[in-house]
């Protein structure tokens, strides 16, 4: 089956005002040529407005990096699915390993969120992935099989994009071979719809892009540290059009 192609950048906390709007122009004109896949940039929560007046239109799309599993309450700062809906954000990625590792968000929690924005059709970006130690010991299966249960059970998977991000190449200059991403995205092939999108992410760039992306089972990328450069991005961009 073809599936869809989407390359998402994951912005972190980077960016300002001048320094977005040159990105996202830059962004804008180069994949207004670009067919066969979608474009999505992932911005901090203070600039959705502005990733909304730059992109609506176009054919990139926008998103959030997190949000709150509670629908609305006294959680102060926190930000809820209805609040990114009313900046017309597409996706919200849920469960990356920063926030798992930094903010302790546990599988439960990641599974709150992610059950919350399927509700309120947004559609999750799910991150699972191991770190070096847990692949070294062999644990890597059990890892992402474990993360990726915690949520397959309960929302709908068919609305969602899933992306296997080893921690270990994360930020890292070190990205997983061809092979090693094949391996685990065809692990967790086995345990969604078919029509499920799967990303690989972990140190992606114009020169690795073409080789991950070749894999039968990657279907394009989300993206750190090269979405922060627009002819980078845009090049990713190519490589997961190409696959065709
Ligand atoms: C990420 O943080 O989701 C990511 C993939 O980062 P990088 O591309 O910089 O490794």
């Amino acid at each position: 089956m073809k599936r869809n192609r989407l390359v998402a950048g994951n912005w972190k906390m980077h960016g300002s005002l001048a320094a977005n709007r040159k990105l996202l122009d830059a962004i804008v004109a180069g994949a207004a040529g670009l067919g066969g896949v979608e474009c999505a940039v992932c911005a901090p929560f203070p600039y959705l407005a502005q990733a909304a007046e730059c992109l609506r239109g176009s054919k990139v799309a926008w998103g959030a990096q997190n949000m709150s599993e509670h629908l609305e309450g006294a959680y102060t700062g926190e930000v809820a699915v209805s609040m990114l809906k009313d900046f017309g954000c597409r996706y919200v990625i849920v469960g990356h390993s920063e926030r798992r590792q930094l903010f302790r968000e546990s599988d439960a929690q990641v599974a709150a969120k992610f059950v919350a924005a399927v509700t309120h059709r947004i559609t999750p970006i799910l991150c699972v992935g191991e770190t070096l130690e847990e692949r070294e010991a062999g644990r890597t299966e059990e890892v992402v099989g474990r993360q990726l249960d915690a949520v397959v059970n309960k929302g709908e998977f068919a609305q969602a994009v899933l992306a296997y991000e080893p921690v270990w190449a994360i930020g890292a200059g070190r990205t997983a071979t061809p092979e090693q991403a094949q391996a685990v995205h065809a692990f967790l092939r086995r345990k969604v719809p078919s029509e499920t999108v799967i990303l690989y992410g972990g140190s992606v760039k114009p020169q690795n892009a073409p080789a991950i992306f070749g894999m039968p089972d990657v279907d394009g990328g989300l993206i750190g540290g090269a979405s922060l450069v627009a002819e980078d991005f845009l090049a990713i961009a190519r490589a997961a059009a190409r696959k065709g």
